[in-house]
């Protein structure tokens, strides 16, 4: 399932939620709870830069290498 970034209008609190492809769900802000969210693209890749090897934890939780 891909993650779905919101950014609230009213407070800039960016949320993030797991969606089925093709869902119509529109989600609120969890700071302020404004229903004025922009849905932004999926960012898997945009968090994941040259430094992302820094991440003290395996984003599956299932890697043996950590901990
Ligand atoms: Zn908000």
């Amino acid at each position: 399932m891909p993650i779905y970034e919101y950014r609230c209008k009213d407070c800039g609190h960016v949320t993030a939620f797991l969606e089925k492809l093709g869902a119509k769900k529109r989600h609120g802000c969890e700071k302020c709870g404004s229903p004025r969210t922009t849905k932004m693209l999926s960012t898997f890749a945009a968090h994941a830069g040259p430094s992302s090897s820094s991440d003290s934890s395996c984003p599956t939780g299932t890697c043996s290498l950590t901990g």
